[in-house]
């Protein structure tokens, strides 16, 4: 068959016609080329004229000068009363408030009042529905903060600018107000917000009134009592993230000068990051592929030899609140890129030179002290109270934990009117003791009133623990077992002390909800659905005469937690913890890290900025100002 057609190709090979078409093919592709170029340079060209063009339609219909007569301002609202127990302004009226018929409307509404404008607040302001309150946001900051790509900023992975979202513009939706102060205290009885607020240096206080008042300040750092924290960065604002920036550009200028000691320059480029959770492990990634993106190449060659990052962990592993696998993981990557791991260690104290920690020596078990040159130090081991949030819990009673306000399960901050003060984010916690309700539940499912709960009265009471406190819903599933378990003398029935050890091991058992955005941003948006469904019932609520301290069970149910994961960087890969399984990876997994954060954003400007920022850094690299 073959051999039959070899005529056949060698009459085409030579045929005229398969002459001339190959004498006409530079022709024929140069022509296709023209025709190409000449259709994209014709696209360039009516791209270009339609863009400008959309843009000056833009332009011509959003610059207009408008002038504005008279704004209706109430005379309350510019020379308030005076009141509450320190006779202080009262804000009865907003500067806004008259200033058209809608915001009129709204000062007929119920008075909500938002303290801080990060996770918590925003998932607070997405839910509710405009019109349904009179809404007011007190924030020390006038922007939210997307705080994961914060350890991205500190290093110009991305700009501030892009991390942050204006409140006022957030709050236009609900025509709310914005109010930049610092809430310092709270007269519960007199339902006044008490807020500092900074006129021309001089530090002022007001009286804000609520009807509903949401706290959402987050948390500031622990210090674990070690001295010499001030000579430590922190990372949690922006203007933190700026700060180090400006730390790491010197640092790096200060070590290429040629009047720097060889020691001296050792020291400037040691980074030292106290706290192996997911901040301290994202920011020495993001120091390390600093260096390796951007310093190395354009800063002296001596450098690359001295960079060293260590990364100082008290307990045995970095990520520790992830899955081994996840911790092990990047520990290894850490390793390959040189990132210092020490695991098992204390910071003693912290000089503005060094830092001070006794590392548990693997083979003696024995702790020994090692001094870290060092000129930039960041503190990330972990939350405290925040002072609002310390002087809310000093004015009510039985609130005695250590690290945030205690919440029931409707996020009501426990010990204030119910119905009035909620608390979300970093600076609540859910109440996990079952204890406290003792003596309310045996009296609600105590039936026969003997003084002790047979098994129907416990299945009941199960219930209606699991409403009080639904995260031990997965440690009451099996009812029976822990009936008999507890039933100690087999009598058939729980006596009071029974009982009683029930409980408390189990709020033993309930771990507290961690403080990530994940749970901020979920709690908020379970009190912004609340508010929208009181609002909704409100005349139902009048005519059925439910009083306030009931309308909340009335409209919804307890709040529950859902875990999506946890995500963490890990210098170009990341990783993400599900729970019942764990992914790691290179660069796909970083993208997937950053579509996750991009979708998460407040705003499609942020969005915009962000989705540039990293195409920037892909082409050009990082910015090496030092501004
Ligand atoms: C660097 C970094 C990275 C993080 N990465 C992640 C992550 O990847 N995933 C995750 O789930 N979580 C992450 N977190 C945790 C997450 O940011 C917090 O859990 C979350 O911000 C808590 O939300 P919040 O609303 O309670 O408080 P915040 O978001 O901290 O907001 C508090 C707000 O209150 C304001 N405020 C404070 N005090 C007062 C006052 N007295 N009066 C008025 N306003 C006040 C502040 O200005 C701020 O606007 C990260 C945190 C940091 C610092």
């Amino acid at each position: 068959m073959f051999l039959a057609r070899r005529p056949h190709t060698a009459r085409l090979l030579f045929s005229p016609r398969r002459t001339a078409s190959t004498q006409s093919q530079p022709l024929r592709s140069l022509r296709t080329t023209a025709k190409w170029a000449s259709t994209a340079v014709l696209a360039s060209v009516v791209g270009v004229l339609g863009v400008g063009t959309v843009i000056f339609v833009h332009d011509a219909f959003t610059y207009q000068d408008r002038h504005v007569n008279r704004v209706p301002v109430s005379p309350l609202a510019l020379h308030p009363e005076r009141g509450g127990p320190k006779n202080l302004p009262i804000v009865h009226v907003q500067v806004d408030d008259d200033q058209d018929e809608e915001n009129k409307r709204l000062t007929e509404k119920p008075r909500l009042v938002i303290v801080g404008g990060g996770w918590g607040a925003m998932g607070v302001l997405r839910k509710l529905r405009p019109g349904d309150y009179h809404v007011t946001v007190i924030s020390t900051d006038t922007f939210n903060t997307f705080t994961p790509l914060l350890p991205s900023a500190a290093v110009g992975t991305v700009q501030v600018r892009s991390l942050i979202e204006p409140i006022r513009k957030i709050i236009a939706r609900l025509r709310g107000h914005f109010i930049q102060g610092k809430a310092s205290d709270v007269v519960i009885n007199d339902q006044l917000l008490e807020v500092q607020i900074v006129t021309d240096g001089r530090h002022e206080h007001i009286y804000v009134p609520y009807d509903k008042l949401v706290v959402a300040v987050g948390s500031t750092s622990s210090t674990h009592g070690v001295p010499g924290l001030e000579n430590c960065y922190q990372l949690k604002t922006i203007s933190d993230a700026q700060a180090i920036r400006r730390r790491v550009m010197d640092n790096f200028e200060l070590a290429s000068l040629p009047t720097t000691s060889p020691e001296e320059r050792k020291r400037l480029l040691s980074f030292v990051i106290c706290g192996g959770g997911p901040t301290g492990v994202e920011t020495a990634a993001e120091i390390h592929d600093f260096c390796q993106e951007d310093i190395f190449n354009y800063f002296p060659k001596i450098l690359r030899e001295e960079v060293s990052i260590h990364l100082i962990q008290s307990r045995e592993h970095i990520l520790n609140t992830y899955s081994e696998e996840i911790s092990k993981y990047a520990e290894k990557k850490f390793q390959r890129g040189n990132i210092d791991v020490i695991t098992s260690a204390r910071v003693i104290a912290v000089t503005p030179t060094s830092v001070l920690c006794s590392i548990r020596n693997p083979d003696t078990k024995v702790m020994e002290q090692h001094t870290i040159p060092t000129n930039f130090v960041l503190w990330s081991t972990g939350i405290a109270m925040n002072p609002f949030t310390q002087r809310l819990c000093d004015i009510l009673p039985n609130q005695v934990h250590r690290k945030a306000v205690e919440t029931d399960a409707y996020l009501r901050v426990k010990g204030a009117p119910k119905g009035t003060i909620y608390a979300i984010g970093d600076c609540a916690t859910i109440e996990t003791s079952a204890v406290d309700h003792f003596m309310e539940l045996v009296e609600e499912c105590d039936k026969n009133k003997d003084g002790k709960i047979d098994f129907e009265e416990f299945e009941d009471m199960v219930q209606k623990i699991q409403l009080k406190i639904p995260m031990a819903e997965s440690h009451l599933s099996k009812v029976r077992e822990l009936f008999q378990l507890y039933d100690s003398d087999a009598d058939q029935s729980l006596s009071l002390n029974e009982l009683m050890v029930l409980l408390q091991e189990l709020g033993r058992k309930i771990t507290a909800l961690p403080a990530t955005a994940q749970v901020a941003a979920q709690q908020g948006k379970y009190v912004g659905s609340l508010f929208t469904r009181l609002a909704r019932h409100k005349t139902e609520f009048e005519t059925t005469k439910i009083p306030q301290s009931q309308q909340d069970e009335a409209t919804s149910k307890p709040f529950k937690y859902s875990h999506l994961g946890s995500l963490a960087y890990i210098g170009n890969s990341a990783v993400f913890d599900f729970g019942k399984f764990s992914l790691m990876g290179g660069l796909a997994a970083m993208y997937a890290w950053r579509s996750i954060y991009w979708n998460e954003q407040v705003s499609s400007r942020t969005r915009s900025m962000l989705m540039i920022d990293w195409i920037v850094r892909g082409i050009w690299g990082r910015d090496l100002s030092r501004l």
